[in-house]
């Protein structure tokens, strides 16, 4: 029965030690702070997204707004804007 009594035990203790080190995660994470680096995280990939569009394009090297990025058949990636999108569809190019 003695052993019993340990495995218990040692059962109890080990219950109470996950709950405590749950209680301690959930404590430590504040939920505001996280929430308030995800936005400043989603603020800065919305920018790094917005930058290409002031790249000129590959083809006439004219900063004409947002631009298409296509993978040519030697491996190189160009980014062509609306106009020269027709010549990239022509040469089978495949947007990426
Ligand atoms: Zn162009």
């Amino acid at each position: 029965m003695k052993y019993v009594v340990i495995l218990l035990v040692l059962l109890a203790l080990g219950v109470g030690y996950y709950i405590v080190q749950k209680k301690k995660t959930s404590s430590s994470s504040d939920p505001l702070r996280t929430t308030s680096s995800n936005v400043i995280s989603m603020d800065s990939h919305r920018k790094a997204k917005q930058s290409p569009g002031e790249q000129p394009c590959s083809s006439c090297k004219k900063k004409n707004g947002k631009l298409i990025f296509y993978a040519q058949d030697n491996g190189t990636v160009v980014g062509l804007c609306k106009d020269c999108q027709s010549k990239a569809k022509k040469r089978d190019m495949l947007p990426l």
